[in-house]
């Protein structure tokens, strides 16, 4: 099989459309430090696109670039552009051809929580969580919530923001093997939960999910090795989008 030179060149016009497009995902254009001093481009990945189904894998909402030094282009790379696009992927071939296809992705997660359907479920699940994830940071987040409800309501649950923050890296390092550990609201009260795999407040009706934090190794394994710790404590310091988790605690 080979390719005619016109199939090459709308091939790379297509390429080039993702490289243009993926810069204008840029969130925040005013944050107030740096996170870092890199040299690097804006980007210099085409965003990924998930192959042909009813699932797509979610832009993000910041450059490639954008979360480092906490987490690296490269980590980025592998774990957007490989295993979130991997999970959607997967997620559209599973449900070709069924009544899957015609429903949204909380409802296929929530559908399948619980049954044989173990493959969409692990699949839309992860989906789900990663579009979570990627919205629980922006670049040069982190710190204090912002005074207002959620901050009150910090205050309330765990005494301050460190006493969030601790009960936050417990719940993380906590977590044996695989998972999430997550910021939950349930009738105006916060806590903190751990999930395994694939699971998530949501199936598990455990509240309202504020933020999340991946603990899978391949979130963290390229920048910190074994150091989940190390990983968390950045996360809480510099990257958490407390915006995303006042408007998610309405
Ligand atoms: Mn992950």
């Amino acid at each position: 099989m080979s390719f005619s030179r016109r199939d090459l060149l709308g091939q790379a016009a297509v390429a080039t459309a993702a490289v243009a497009a993926f810069p204008a995902l840029a969130g925040d254009t005013k944050s107030l430090q740096p996170a870092t001093t890199t040299t690097a481009p804006a980007t210099t990945a085409a965003a990924p696109v998930a192959t042909g189904g009813p699932f797509a894998l979610m832009a993000l909402p910041y450059t490639d670039v954008d979360l480092a030094p906490v987490i690296s282009q490269n980590t980025v790379g592998f774990h957007y552009g490989k295993h979130h696009l991997g999970y959607v992927n997967k997620l559209n071939e599973l449900v070709t051809g069924k009544d899957w296809e015609k429903k949204s992705l909380l409802d296929c997660m929530k559908g399948t929580y619980g049954t044989d359907n173990v493959g969409i479920y692990n699949n839309s699940a992860q989906t789900w969580n990663h579009d979570f994830y990627w919205q629980s940071m922006k670049k040069a987040g982190g710190g204090a919530c912002p005074a207002g409800k959620l901050a009150d309501a910090i205050k309330a649950a765990f005494g301050d923001q460190a006493g969030f923050a601790t009960e936050f890296s417990k719940a993380a390092t906590g977590q044996f093997g695989s998972g999430w550990a997550w910021l939950v609201a349930k009738d105006g009260k916060l806590s903190v939960a751990k999930t395994s795999n694939a699971d998530n407040p949501v199936v598990l009706n455990l509240g309202t999910p504020l933020l999340v934090v991946d603990v899978w190794e391949h979130a963290y394994y390229l920048d910190y090795q074994n150091k989940r710790a190390d990983y968390v404590t950045a996360f809480l310091d510099k990257l958490v989008n407390w915006d995303f988790a006042i408007k998610n605690f309405g």
